[in-house]
């Protein structure tokens, strides 16, 4: 259904995979697809598409490209990152119990403590930096493992391979929240997870104007209960936002080297910076996940956060304020550079306690760091932490 093939590059296939010509015009892009209904020449007599929940030919497109991107059979798409999450759960049962990192997005925790274990699914969240830890938690029947890395908004760094064998060992299966890296910097199929989530919100939309989620896998019977639940459950993306992560991922590639190089150059100099206490970022030679990091992905990202000396919240809030170029807003991967204080914002659904735990300060800032000019962003942080030392 495409004009490239697997063995393609990843910036052809970001371009082209998926997608035709329109048959019927030539239209080189494919059309948004604004329909809720296909007509048919005899019951169940049709050309694929019956309904417009169950299936769109712009939604199509797209599922063929992130499917393509992630080095998997299929991609089922979402209205949103969390509706992609929600899919997956629901394909739980009661007694199911799920083994996830203590470093989550915080709409992801919020989902699985209060909406899920209410259902009887349980959630053990741990450490899975701690390999051990992990080893301890599969030793009682576990159905999945969910984890992110690099994770939000720490950065850690978790052994996808490592984890997923010791995951299939002990019976389990293992998703992967992909978010932070992009199928550009590291495809968790390949490393032997069973499914990878997205929240295509991020980069893969990249010009934050769309809101949507993606669950990539290789496993049939997965991608037989995930087309049920979409029938079934119908959290769909619109065709008007297929056609804008469409667009999205023709540039993926060519953000990603920029969004990389960007934050190498933002880490270095906060690394540099009095004001600063520590830089959590995976490119970083002395972050505990370097190497593993630099072994399965193939660069370190856009993501980076950080600590001011002193720990103070006044601090914290000069600088969360005191940007011009990066704006104070939630949210990440747009070309755009974003700053953020994960305490009281994206991760506020997070109780303090898990928080604390988890070893995210009150004080910590996220940076995502957009695709503008290096020394304009640098500039940019310079005059707020000078504004820290006047205070
Ligand atoms: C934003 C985000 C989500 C949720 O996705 P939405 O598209 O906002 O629903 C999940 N995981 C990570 C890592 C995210 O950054």
């Amino acid at each position: 259904m495409s004009n490239v093939d697997s063995k393609n590059g990843f910036g052809t296939r970001a371009i082209h995979a998926g997608q035709q010509p329109d048959p019927g015009t030539g239209a080189i892009m494919t059309p948004i697809f604004q329909t809720s209904t296909y007509v048919q020449s005899a019951p169940n007599v049709n050309k694929g598409y019956d309904y417009a929940r169950v299936a769109n030919p712009t939604r199509t497109a797209l599922e063929g490209n992130l499917a393509s991107l992630e080095n998997a059979s299929d991609a089922v798409c979402y209205a949103s990152g969390v509706s992609a999450i929600d899919a997956v759960m629901k394909c739980m049962k009661p007694g199911d119990r799920v083994i996830a990192s203590n470093d989550l997005y915080g709409g992801s925790f919020r989902l699985f403590k209060q909406v899920y274990q209410k259902f009887g699914v349980s959630f053990d969240i741990i450490d899975i930096t701690d390999l051990d830890a992990l080893a301890q938690a599969l030793e009682k029947p576990a159905r999945m493992i969910w984890f992110e890395s690099p994770s939000n908004p720490l950065l850690r760094i978790i052994d996808i391979e490592r984890v997923s064998s010791m995951a299939h060992d002990a019976g389990a299966q293992v998703a992967v929240d992909n978010t932070f890296a992009t199928p550009f910097l590291q495809r968790p199929l390949d490393l032997g997870v069973d499914l990878v989530m997205h929240s295509t919100t991020k980069y893969i939309g990249g010009h934050s104007d769309v809101v949507g989620g993606a669950i990539c896998t290789n496993d049939k019977q997965w991608v037989e209960d995930l087309r049920f639940q979409v029938k079934t459950s119908g959290g769909v993306p619109g065709p008007m936002d297929c056609f804008l992560l469409l667009r999205g991922t023709k540039t993926l590639h060519v953000r990603m080297e920029r969004h990389c190089r960007n934050a190498r150059a933002v880490a270095q100099y906060l690394v540099e910076h009095p004001r600063v206490d520590r830089v959590y970022f995976p490119g970083l030679a002395d972050h505990p996940g370097h190497e593993i990091a630099a072994r399965q992905m193939d660069d370190f990202g856009g993501m980076i956060s950080f600590t001011l000396v002193g720990d103070r919240m006044e601090d914290a809030l000069a600088v969360l304020s005191g940007t011009n170029v990066f704006s104070l807003a939630e949210s990440l991967g747009g070309v755009e550079s974003l700053i953020d204080h994960p305490a009281s914002m994206t991760h506020a659904s997070v109780p303090k306690e898990e928080r604390l735990k988890a070893g995210l300060k009150e004080t910590l800032i996220r940076l995502s760091v957009g695709i503008e000019d290096e020394a304009d962003l640098i500039a940019d942080l310079d005059r707020a932490l000078a504004a820290v030392n006047r205070a």
